[in-house]
């Protein structure tokens, strides 16, 4: 992996620090679940190392289920309009339902996301993600889950990409500008 590494221009979380922020995480869901049966959805593709990881620290009885959006090309996403390019395959209606997120930047996605799934009438609708980047929001929305809040730089590993590469790297480390910027 040292063709991923040398772009790498510092870590910013390391493996240690995200395993022991993952399964906090996971016990403060099984303090406000109980246990009731809860959907897991996991937002591909960035999510789905922090999904693995997350499943395993539940106490809950928990349902996977998958989506894959498009949070680029749709301009302004007022109305709710979100792109989704993979739906859900399990009925959510009356369902207890936490969204699983890589990273919550402007807010755009997961706002138009939060507001077609509502639609669906779950019985709840919460939102986690890993990362949260305050400083760039623009919609206002908040996770009920938050496991880092970080600066606003462009970082990848552990599930987020530059490019469809990087996911594999397994801790979050900021990317260096020149692999982005010509
Ligand atoms: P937004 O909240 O702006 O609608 O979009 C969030 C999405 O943008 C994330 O799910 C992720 O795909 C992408 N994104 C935002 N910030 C970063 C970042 O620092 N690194 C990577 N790899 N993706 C990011
Ligand atoms: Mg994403």
């Amino acid at each position: 992996m040292k063709h991923l590494e040398q772009d790498v221009e510092r870590i910013l979380l390391t493996k240690e620090e995200i395993a022991a922020k993952v399964s906090e995480m996971a016990q403060e869901m099984g303090e406000f679940y109980q246990d009731k049966e809860v959907v897991m959805v996991c937002i591909l593709k960035g999510s789905i190392t922090f999904f693995a990881d997350l499943v395993r620290g539940l106490s809950f009885p928990a349902i996977f289920d998958f989506m894959c959006v498009s949070s680029y090309g749709c301009g302004s996403v007022s109305g709710g309009s979100v792109r989704i390019l993979k739906d859900l395959t399990v009925d959510i209606t009356d369902k207890h339902v936490l969204i699983v997120e890589d990273i919550l930047d402007t807010g755009n996605t997961l706002s138009a996301l939060l507001e077609q799934l509502k639609a669906r009438r779950p019985a709840s609708l919460k939102l986690c993600c890993l990362l949260d980047k305050p400083d760039r929001r623009t919609k206002p929305i908040k996770a009920d889950f938050v496991g880092f809040s970080i600066p606003d730089e462009f970082v990848v590993g552990y599930g987020l990409d530059y490019d469809e590469k990087y996911r594999q790297l397994p801790y979050v480390g900021v990317l260096k500008r020149s692999v982005y910027e010509h």
